[in-house]
């Protein structure tokens, strides 16, 4: 590309001197004194001038195209996204090449080269009915990778023949290949049905320049997608982990563990069934513990070899194996403790699956245990519980036995009033461990969860009943005021009755235990809306915040009051009353002030 030697004033003045040379030549020309010296100077610098113009409009162009370039760079820099990037790279184009129409054309999946931009010189995207282009010219500069341009494809030998560049009447065309980490990804395309003679080679260049930009921020925009859908796809994972960790943590019961884990793996796979397996080292084999969709991968046998080869390699390697299936071992601590099988219908697992699926097996592996562990755990606490049941049993047979015995020693023949005051200690005595026997049974049930509660609906006034004359003596013999505060017509609860009158006679006995003689004891029974509320207040010794909070600790008892030492007690009775009354759906609140009194409360619902 030449350069102009004058600046554009410089050209103003040098075309204005030239018109007025030109009239002068005319001048002479008319009146016949022609020095042809002079004539042959003058036309030498008219010539020179219209060199200098010629190439002062070809720098104006390359100055267009270089703003144009760099309208395109900056459009590729300031957006990632693929259709604006598209469209705009092409209205660039379509201003500077004067051209009618623009294309962009990717070659995608299938192998075809489709349109992703169809613009206008109005910077509109194209309809259907304007799609026509000659696909005979990209397809070429897709193929042979060489750019192309006619001036007049009516006229020329290469095109003048084919359809479309006749049924078009097309004049203008242009197109130049799209270059992306050496390969050809697609083409620019662009034509002027109207005018011939519109693209030079020139604009060739630009278009190929423009090609060359594009491709780089069709690739970047491309790779940014991708990645933008691959961290989506990795964050989605990531919260399905989440919740299939939250799932598993729950989840102590190995089997539920084993299906959710063998469900959510396959789906993350991309796997239409799956089977998993256990192993047993001694019998040397696996056996199918869950399986997943339908034909799952050995789901005709229950017991597999471990000299099968598939698996022998999984457990010999304590790596996911892919053989047809994908076989993932599950591991824990170094050994290969079970294994899935996955199978899908023509998918090949890759990478990213093969990894999900492992630490998917890794989670299981851990749940599993957990739940073996919590197994282990809900094995011993039965021991425990039937061991303590026995114990009861057997301990509450010689009792019985020693306090007949005792209370018929005084039928037998008359006793002294030392004899009497023995045998009292000794049924006082084996009544205190009667009520520790059967404390510490119901607590041992109570946390192995073995407590049967019996909920029916009951009469509470005769329950009620029962429970006074229960406290009855000891409330008269500690000098107390008892009064009872039961409403006259109250409707049935749902309760279990045995359990209601156990809860009651422990709440009266602490009343009546932890007030100094003397005190004011109330019982009181209301109806509360669609329940029964049932209260205990005592005038006693109270307790403080932080001892209120104790009350449900097994063997807490305010040790460090006199008053407390002095009365008899295993600090086992209120955990058992509170974890009655939650199982027959109540609460219990209690409200208490050290020195002036304590309240114990809760609502049992209507029948
Ligand atoms: P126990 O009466 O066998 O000691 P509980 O479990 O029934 O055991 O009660 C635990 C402790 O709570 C008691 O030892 C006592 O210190 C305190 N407590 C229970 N009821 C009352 C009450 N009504 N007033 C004051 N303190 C109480």
């Amino acid at each position: 590309m030449s350069e102009s030697k004058r600046t554009g004033r410089e050209l103003e003045i040098a075309l204005s001197n030239a018109k007025q040379n030109i009239t002068l030549l005319r001048t002479q020309l008319q009146t016949g004194r022609i020095d042809a010296k002079y004539f042959d100077q003058r036309l030498e610098a008219l010539a020179t001038l219209l060199e200098d113009i010629d190439a002062e409009n070809k720098n104006v162009k390359s100055q267009r195209r270089v703003a144009a370039l760099y309208e395109v760079s900056r459009v590729i820099g300031s957006s990632l996204n693929l259709q604006t990037v598209l469209d705009q790279v092409m209205d660039a184009i379509i201003q500077l090449t004067g051209a009618e129409r623009g294309f962009l054309m990717l070659l995608d999946d299938d192998g075809k080269l489709n349109v992703k931009v169809a613009r206008n010189f109005d910077q509109e995207t194209l309809g259907k009915e304007d799609m026509a282009f000659s696909r005979t010219i990209t397809r070429q500069v897709f193929e042979t990778g060489t750019p192309v341009v006619t001036t007049n494809a009516q006229e020329d030998p290469r095109y003048a023949g084919q359809a479309s560049i006749i049924a078009h009447a097309m004049r203008s065309i242009m197109a130049s290949p799209l270059r992306a980490r050496g390969q050809i990804i697609g083409v620019v395309y662009v034509d002027n049905r109207i005018r011939a003679g519109l693209f030079s080679e020139e604009d060739l260049d630009a278009l190929d320049a423009f090609a060359t930009q594009a491709a780089v921020a069709l690739d970047n925009a491309r790779l940014y997608t991708q990645t933008d859908a691959q961290l989506q796809a990795r964050l989605e994972e990531l919260q399905i982990l989440q919740w299939i960790d939250r799932q598993l943590n729950e989840s102590l019961d190995a089997n539920r563990t084993m299906h959710l884990t063998l469900e959510w793996a396959s789906r993350l796979a991309h796997a239409h069934a799956a089977s998993m397996g256990l192993i047993d080292y001694n019998e040397g084999a696996i056996y199918i513990t869950a399986t997943y969709g339908e034909r799952s991968p050995f789901a005709d046998t229950m017991q597999i070899s471990l000299q099968h080869p598939l698996i022998a390699e999984v457990i010999e390697a304590g790596r996911a194996v892919q053989d047809g299936t994908l076989c993932v071992p599950i591991r824990l601590e170094n050994t290969v403790i079970g294994v899935m099988v996955f199978a899908a219908e023509d998918v090949v697992f890759d990478d990213n699956a093969l990894e999900l699926v492992s630490r998917m097996a890794d989670r299981a592996a851990i749940a599993l245990k957990n739940g073996q562990l919590y197994q282990a755990v809900k094995a011993a606490d039965l021991a425990k519980t039937e061991f303590v049941s026995v114990v009861a049993h057997e301990l509450k047979v010689p009792m019985t036995s020693i306090r007949g015995y005792a209370s018929m020693l005084g039928m037998v023949g008359p006793l002294q009033d030392r004899q009497n005051e023995f045998v009292n200690v000794i049924v006082n005595n084996v009544e205190r461990m009667k009520i520790l026997v059967d404390d510490l049974s119901d607590i041992s049930r109570i946390e192995s969860g073995q407590l049967k509660i019996d909920i029916q609906s009951i009469d509470v006034a005769n329950i009620a009943n029962q429970a006074v004359d229960g406290v009855m003596a000891q409330m008269q013999d500690r000098g107390h005021e008892f009064k009872q505060n039961i409403a006259p017509q109250l409707p049935p609860v749902m309760a279990d009755p045995s359990r209601l009158v156990q809860v009651l006679v422990n709440l009266m006995s602490n009343a009546y235990k932890y007030t100094p003689d003397g005190g004011k004891i109330t019982f009181s029974i209301q109806p509360d809306g669609n329940a029964v509320q049932f209260s205990i207040q005592d005038t006693g010794i109270g307790m403080t915040p932080e001892q209120v909070a104790k009350l449900g600790t097994k063997f807490f008892r305010v040790a460090e009051n006199e008053h407390v030492a002095q009365q008899s007690g295993t600090g086992l009775g209120f955990v058992i009353t509170r974890n009655l009354i939650e199982l027959m759906g109540g609460s219990l609140d209690i409200a208490s002030e050290v020195g002036k009194g304590s309240t114990f409360s809760f609502r049992l619902p209507v029948a």
